[in-house]
Protein backbone atom coordinates (compact mmCIF):
# COMPACT_ATOMS: atom_id res chain seq x y z
CA UNK A 1 0.00 0.00 0.00
CA UNK A 2 1.58 3.28 -0.80
CA UNK A 3 -0.86 6.70 -0.28
CA UNK A 4 0.07 9.89 -0.61
CA UNK A 5 -0.81 13.60 0.18
CA UNK A 6 -0.67 16.25 -2.46
CA UNK A 7 -1.05 19.45 -1.16
CA UNK A 8 -0.56 22.96 -3.38
CA UNK A 9 1.42 25.14 -1.93
CA UNK A 10 -1.22 28.49 -2.37
CA UNK A 11 -2.19 28.76 1.08
CA UNK A 12 -2.01 27.18 4.77
CA UNK A 13 -3.44 24.26 5.44
CA UNK A 14 -6.75 23.95 6.86
CA UNK A 15 -9.13 20.90 8.44
CA UNK A 16 -9.90 19.78 5.08
CA UNK A 17 -6.32 19.31 3.99
CA UNK A 18 -5.54 17.88 7.29
CA UNK A 19 -8.52 15.12 6.75
CA UNK A 20 -6.88 14.19 3.76
CA UNK A 21 -3.49 13.77 4.85
CA UNK A 22 -4.96 11.56 7.74
CA UNK A 23 -6.85 9.27 5.64
CA UNK A 24 -3.79 7.75 3.44
CA UNK A 25 -1.11 8.14 6.45
CA UNK A 26 -3.86 6.43 8.73
CA UNK A 27 -4.53 3.58 5.77
CA UNK A 28 -0.74 3.54 5.30
CA UNK A 29 0.56 2.93 8.52
CA UNK A 30 -2.06 0.34 9.39
CA UNK A 31 -1.28 -1.67 5.92
CA UNK A 32 2.66 -0.99 7.06
CA UNK A 33 3.11 0.70 3.76
CA UNK A 34 4.29 3.93 2.73
CA UNK A 35 2.98 7.24 3.09
CA UNK A 36 4.37 9.94 0.82
CA UNK A 37 4.12 13.77 0.69
CA UNK A 38 4.00 15.14 -2.74
CA UNK A 39 4.32 19.66 -3.78
CA UNK A 40 2.14 19.99 -6.17
CA UNK A 41 3.46 23.49 -7.10
CA UNK A 42 2.98 23.70 -10.82
CA UNK A 43 1.56 26.48 -10.85
CA UNK A 44 3.46 29.35 -10.27
CA UNK A 45 1.50 32.38 -10.64
CA UNK A 46 -0.47 30.78 -7.32
CA UNK A 47 2.13 28.46 -5.37
CA UNK A 48 4.50 30.19 -2.53
CA UNK A 49 7.69 28.83 -1.56
CA UNK A 50 6.60 29.92 2.03
CA UNK A 51 3.53 28.09 2.10
CA UNK A 52 5.09 24.88 1.14
CA UNK A 53 7.73 25.37 4.19
CA UNK A 54 4.65 26.01 6.31
CA UNK A 55 2.82 22.69 5.19
CA UNK A 56 5.91 20.72 6.25
CA UNK A 57 6.01 22.30 9.33
CA UNK A 58 1.74 21.98 10.01
CA UNK A 59 1.85 18.28 9.21
CA UNK A 60 4.67 17.76 11.59
CA UNK A 61 2.65 19.68 14.46
CA UNK A 62 0.04 17.25 13.41
CA UNK A 63 2.02 14.08 14.14
CA UNK A 64 2.34 12.94 10.36
CA UNK A 65 5.69 11.81 8.63
CA UNK A 66 6.02 10.36 5.61
CA UNK A 67 8.18 8.44 3.96
CA UNK A 68 11.23 9.59 1.97
CA UNK A 69 12.07 12.47 0.20
CA UNK A 70 9.25 14.91 -0.27
CA UNK A 71 8.69 15.20 -4.36
CA UNK A 72 8.18 18.79 -6.02
CA UNK A 73 7.16 19.25 -8.83
CA UNK A 74 8.56 22.36 -10.64
CA UNK A 75 11.66 20.09 -10.30
CA UNK A 76 10.75 17.53 -12.64
CA UNK A 77 9.16 19.56 -15.62
CA UNK A 78 11.12 17.93 -18.29
CA UNK A 79 8.99 14.79 -16.72
CA UNK A 80 5.73 16.38 -17.38
CA UNK A 81 7.28 17.66 -20.97
CA UNK A 82 8.31 14.33 -22.31
CA UNK A 83 4.80 12.66 -21.18
CA UNK A 84 3.39 15.48 -23.23
CA UNK A 85 5.30 14.88 -25.83
CA UNK A 86 3.97 11.29 -26.23
CA UNK A 87 0.38 12.10 -26.68
CA UNK A 88 1.81 14.89 -29.14
CA UNK A 89 3.33 11.94 -31.24
CA UNK A 90 0.22 9.92 -31.14
CA UNK A 91 -1.60 13.00 -32.53
CA UNK A 92 -3.75 13.66 -29.26
CA UNK A 93 -2.81 17.27 -28.37
CA UNK A 94 -3.39 20.32 -30.63
CA UNK A 95 -2.31 24.01 -29.38
CA UNK A 96 -5.02 25.57 -28.18
CA UNK A 97 -4.36 29.73 -28.96
CA UNK A 98 -7.24 31.02 -27.36
CA UNK A 99 -7.51 33.21 -24.12
CA UNK A 100 -9.40 32.53 -21.43
CA UNK A 101 -11.57 35.51 -21.88
CA UNK A 102 -12.70 33.86 -25.39
CA UNK A 103 -13.88 30.55 -24.12
CA UNK A 104 -15.23 31.82 -20.67
CA UNK A 105 -18.82 32.48 -22.07
CA UNK A 106 -18.72 28.05 -23.09
CA UNK A 107 -21.22 26.29 -20.90
CA UNK A 108 -19.31 24.94 -18.24
CA UNK A 109 -18.48 21.17 -17.39
CA UNK A 110 -18.01 18.83 -14.23
CA UNK A 111 -14.80 20.80 -13.06
CA UNK A 112 -16.78 23.60 -13.58
CA UNK A 113 -14.13 24.95 -16.38
CA UNK A 114 -16.16 25.65 -19.61
CA UNK A 115 -15.73 23.23 -22.32
CA UNK A 116 -13.69 24.11 -24.88
CA UNK A 117 -16.01 24.41 -27.89
CA UNK A 118 -13.09 23.28 -30.02
CA UNK A 119 -12.27 26.53 -32.18
CA UNK A 120 -8.43 25.35 -32.77
CA UNK A 121 -8.60 21.74 -33.17
CA UNK A 122 -9.76 22.61 -36.67
CA UNK A 123 -7.17 25.36 -37.43
CA UNK A 124 -4.87 23.73 -40.13
CA UNK A 125 -1.04 22.57 -39.39
CA UNK A 126 0.52 25.22 -41.93
CA UNK A 127 -1.80 28.51 -39.78
CA UNK A 128 -0.46 26.39 -36.43
CA UNK A 129 3.03 26.47 -37.83
CA UNK A 130 2.73 30.01 -38.65
CA UNK A 131 0.82 31.15 -35.15
CA UNK A 132 3.99 29.65 -33.25
CA UNK A 133 6.67 30.83 -35.23
CA UNK A 134 4.88 34.40 -35.03
CA UNK A 135 5.79 34.13 -31.27
CA UNK A 136 1.50 33.31 -30.30
CA UNK A 137 1.39 31.87 -26.95
CA UNK A 138 -0.48 28.39 -27.12
CA UNK A 139 -1.84 25.88 -24.64
CA UNK A 140 -1.60 21.70 -25.39
CA UNK A 141 -5.24 20.24 -25.07
CA UNK A 142 -6.64 16.80 -25.31
CA UNK A 143 -8.30 15.54 -28.41
CA UNK A 144 -10.81 14.29 -26.05
CA UNK A 145 -12.89 12.10 -28.96
CA UNK A 146 -9.72 10.79 -30.65
CA UNK A 147 -8.07 10.14 -26.43
CA UNK A 148 -11.54 7.87 -26.11
CA UNK A 149 -11.44 6.30 -29.03
CA UNK A 150 -7.92 5.30 -28.05
CA UNK A 151 -9.41 3.40 -24.92
CA UNK A 152 -11.96 0.88 -24.09
CA UNK A 153 -15.11 1.38 -21.16
CA UNK A 154 -12.91 3.12 -18.23
CA UNK A 155 -13.42 2.57 -14.39
CA UNK A 156 -12.22 3.24 -10.82
CA UNK A 157 -12.87 1.67 -7.37
CA UNK A 158 -13.73 3.75 -4.83
CA UNK A 159 -13.52 2.75 -1.35
CA UNK A 160 -16.60 2.01 0.03
CA UNK A 161 -18.88 2.60 -2.93
CA UNK A 162 -17.20 0.16 -5.73
CA UNK A 163 -16.27 0.46 -9.26
CA UNK A 164 -16.94 3.95 -10.67
CA UNK A 165 -17.44 4.03 -14.59
CA UNK A 166 -15.90 6.67 -16.29
CA UNK A 167 -17.18 9.17 -18.72
CA UNK A 168 -14.32 11.94 -19.57
CA UNK A 169 -15.93 13.38 -22.47
CA UNK A 170 -17.96 15.27 -20.81
CA UNK A 171 -15.15 17.21 -19.87
CA UNK A 172 -14.52 17.85 -23.54
CA UNK A 173 -11.00 19.13 -25.19
CA UNK A 174 -9.21 19.67 -21.40
CA UNK A 175 -5.95 21.95 -21.37
CA UNK A 176 -2.80 19.39 -20.51
CA UNK A 177 -0.21 22.46 -20.62
CA UNK A 178 -1.09 26.00 -20.32
CA UNK A 179 0.44 29.00 -21.97
CA UNK A 180 2.27 29.80 -18.29
CA UNK A 181 2.77 26.76 -16.92
CA UNK A 182 4.43 23.63 -18.97
CA UNK A 183 2.13 21.41 -17.68
CA UNK A 184 -1.51 21.08 -15.93
CA UNK A 185 -2.74 19.39 -12.74
CA UNK A 186 -4.23 16.52 -14.40
CA UNK A 187 -0.83 15.69 -16.40
CA UNK A 188 1.61 15.86 -12.94
CA UNK A 189 -0.63 14.05 -10.86
CA UNK A 190 -1.66 10.99 -12.75
CA UNK A 191 2.13 10.92 -13.77
CA UNK A 192 3.54 11.54 -10.41
CA UNK A 193 1.18 8.52 -8.97
CA UNK A 194 1.84 6.37 -11.15
CA UNK A 195 5.91 7.19 -10.99
CA UNK A 196 5.94 7.01 -7.51
CA UNK A 197 3.91 3.75 -7.27
CA UNK A 198 0.52 5.22 -5.75
CA UNK A 199 -1.86 2.58 -4.56
CA UNK A 200 -4.39 4.33 -2.89
CA UNK A 201 -5.63 7.98 -3.60
CA UNK A 202 -7.26 9.85 -0.64
CA UNK A 203 -8.47 13.37 -1.72
CA UNK A 204 -11.53 15.79 -0.95
CA UNK A 205 -14.62 14.57 -2.85
CA UNK A 206 -14.31 17.95 -4.99
CA UNK A 207 -11.65 16.11 -6.83
CA UNK A 208 -13.93 12.91 -7.83
CA UNK A 209 -15.10 14.10 -11.10
CA UNK A 210 -11.87 14.68 -12.45
CA UNK A 211 -10.73 11.29 -11.71
CA UNK A 212 -12.55 10.45 -14.96
CA UNK A 213 -9.82 11.95 -16.53
CA UNK A 214 -6.88 11.21 -14.65
CA UNK A 215 -8.10 7.68 -15.58
CA UNK A 216 -8.28 8.22 -19.30
CA UNK A 217 -4.46 9.67 -18.75
CA UNK A 218 -3.82 6.19 -17.00
CA UNK A 219 -4.90 4.58 -19.67
CA UNK A 220 -3.59 6.70 -22.43
CA UNK A 221 0.24 6.43 -21.19
CA UNK A 222 -0.77 2.78 -19.56
CA UNK A 223 0.05 3.33 -16.13
CA UNK A 224 -1.69 1.52 -13.62
CA UNK A 225 -5.07 3.14 -11.81
CA UNK A 226 -4.86 2.85 -8.17
CA UNK A 227 -7.95 3.07 -5.55
CA UNK A 228 -9.68 6.06 -4.76
CA UNK A 229 -11.35 7.28 -1.50
CA UNK A 230 -12.73 10.76 -1.99
CA UNK A 231 -14.23 12.08 1.43
CA UNK A 232 -16.37 14.62 2.33
CA UNK A 233 -15.64 18.11 2.97
CA UNK A 234 -15.44 20.07 5.88
CA UNK A 235 -17.77 22.85 5.72
CA UNK A 236 -18.37 26.48 8.00
CA UNK A 237 -21.47 27.09 9.86
CA UNK A 238 -23.25 27.81 7.11
CA UNK A 239 -22.85 24.45 4.92
CA UNK A 240 -20.42 26.32 2.41
CA UNK A 241 -17.26 24.40 2.21
CA UNK A 242 -13.95 26.07 3.49
CA UNK A 243 -11.54 27.27 1.70
CA UNK A 244 -7.93 28.55 1.93
CA UNK A 245 -9.51 32.23 2.85
CA UNK A 246 -11.51 30.92 5.58
CA UNK A 247 -8.47 31.39 8.09
CA UNK A 248 -10.38 30.17 11.22
CA UNK A 249 -9.80 26.75 10.34
CA UNK A 250 -6.27 26.78 9.32
CA UNK A 251 -3.79 24.59 11.44
CA UNK A 252 -2.10 27.53 12.51
CA UNK A 253 -5.13 29.59 13.53
CA UNK A 254 -6.06 26.12 15.37
CA UNK A 255 -2.89 25.47 17.10
CA UNK A 256 -2.86 29.26 17.67
CA UNK A 257 -6.20 29.09 19.91
CA UNK A 258 -4.75 26.55 21.88
CA UNK A 259 -5.70 22.60 20.29
CA UNK A 260 -3.47 20.20 20.75
CA UNK A 261 -2.40 18.10 17.62
CA UNK A 262 -4.64 15.05 18.52
CA UNK A 263 -7.93 17.62 19.00
CA UNK A 264 -7.38 19.05 15.64
CA UNK A 265 -6.80 15.47 14.33
CA UNK A 266 -10.06 14.67 15.91
CA UNK A 267 -11.91 17.26 14.47
CA UNK A 268 -10.23 16.73 11.15
CA UNK A 269 -11.29 13.32 11.03
CA UNK A 270 -15.36 14.56 11.73
CA UNK A 271 -14.76 13.20 15.55
CA UNK A 272 -15.16 16.34 17.16
CA UNK A 273 -15.99 19.37 15.56
CA UNK A 274 -14.49 22.99 16.61
CA UNK A 275 -15.85 25.43 18.43
CA UNK A 276 -17.70 27.74 16.30
CA UNK A 277 -17.58 26.86 12.59
CA UNK A 278 -16.68 23.83 11.23
CA UNK A 279 -18.30 19.86 10.82
CA UNK A 280 -18.87 17.57 7.81
CA UNK A 281 -21.03 17.98 5.07
N1 LIG B 1 -2.85 19.31 -5.44
C1 LIG B 1 -4.27 19.14 -5.36
C2 LIG B 1 -4.88 20.17 -4.45
O1 LIG B 1 -4.21 20.66 -3.56
C3 LIG B 1 -4.70 17.78 -4.85
C4 LIG B 1 -4.31 16.70 -5.75
C5 LIG B 1 -4.81 15.34 -5.39
O2 LIG B 1 -4.90 14.99 -4.20
O3 LIG B 1 -5.05 14.57 -6.32
O4 LIG B 1 -6.03 20.48 -4.60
Amino acid sequence: MITRFAPSPTGLLHLGHAASALHGWQAARAAGGQFLLRIEDIDATRCRPEFTTAILEDLGWLGLDWDGPVRVQSAHFPDYRAALAQLEARGLLYPCFCTRAEIAAAPHGPDDMPVYPGTCRAISARDRAARIAAGQGYGLRLDMAAACGCVGTLAFHERGVGRITCQPARFGDVLLARKDTPASYHLCVTHDDALQGVTLVTRGVDLFAVTDLHVLLQALFGWPTPDYAHHALLTDADGKRLAKRDKALTLRALRAAGHSPAAVRAMAMGQSAPAGPGRYA
